[in-house]
């Protein structure tokens, strides 16, 4: 008996799917509406949705946010309401939770591209001086900062991930974004850029880049990727 050879049909892979509590909705999509992100985003390429942590405040004037415990400055969002708006939004949704967050460990190319290769990410953008610590083991939120500095809300870390994401996505950047050269993917700098005009203001452009010798052309890439790497970012050297 032969066998009958069945078609292989993949399965369409689901939308990544971007969902934000935040106290401002409004934000978005902002610059994630705009250009590559944006234009991926009309096509359906991924989806985002931001979502009010104020709908879950409580009383009359729905409030978010109280003194912090010990005393000191400022406000912290409750635990209570930041984790009803986590549930209300993704109560059995294996997508990872982000909690945008200074202390967190920082963003970096391999857990950016971990992110696109998975199903989206629920982001919790905080503000004032905090969350309540409890809801962040209560809901399992993996904090994520952008860099050693302190925004005043987490709306613009969140964009930042959420854009570093969406260029891997397939079809938004094609072979650009995924390629192999760009800074970080091989532990490197990227190599500097060059266009026309061959002379600008009397600054030339390498020669090597003008005499179409390929193997010449990646062998000074490459170095060039190392010097700028060795003098800007030594840490990024493995071995
Ligand atoms: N008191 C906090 C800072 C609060 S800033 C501290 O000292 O650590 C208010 C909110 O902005 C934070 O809850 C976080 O969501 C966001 N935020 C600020 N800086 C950030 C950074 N570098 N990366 C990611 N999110 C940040």
């Amino acid at each position: 008996m032969t066998a009958t050879m069945s078609p292989v049909i993949e399965a369409p892979r689901p939308v990544w799917r971007a969902s934000v509590l935040t106290l401002f909705p409004e934000m978005f999509p902002g610059p994630l509406g705009i250009s590559l992100a944006g234009e991926a985003l009309k096509r359906g390429d991924w989806s985002l949705d931001a979502h009010d942590i104020r709908d879950h405040g409580l009383g009359r004037h729905r409030s978010v946010d109280d003194t912090p415990a010990g005393g000191g400055p400022g406000m912290v969002l409750r635990a209570d309401v930041l984790a009803a708006a986590i549930d209300a939004v993704c109560a059995g949704d294996a997508r990872p939770r982000l909690l945008m967050s200074p202390r967190g460990r920082p963003l970096a190319q391999a857990r950016v591209r971990a992110l696109a290769e998975g199903p989206g990410a629920v982001i919790v953008c905080g503000r004032f001086e905090g969350v309540d610590e409890r809801v962040i083991a209560g809901r399992g939120l993996e904090e994520v900062s952008i860099g050693d500095y302190v925004l005043s809300g987490g709306e613009p870390a969140a964009m930042v991930v959420i854009d570093a994401c969406v260029r891997l996505l397939p079809g938004v950047m094609g072979h650009d974004a995924s390629g192999a050269e760009e800074s970080f993917e091989s532990g490197l700098l990227e190599y500097p850029h060059y266009t026309r005009p061959r002379v600008w203001e009397g600054r030339e452009i390498p020669e090597v880049l003008l005499s179409g010798n390929h193997g010449a052309v990646a062998r000074w890439r490459r170095e060039e990727a190392e010097r700028i790497t060795r003098a800007r970012r030594p840490d990024l050297m493995r071995g």
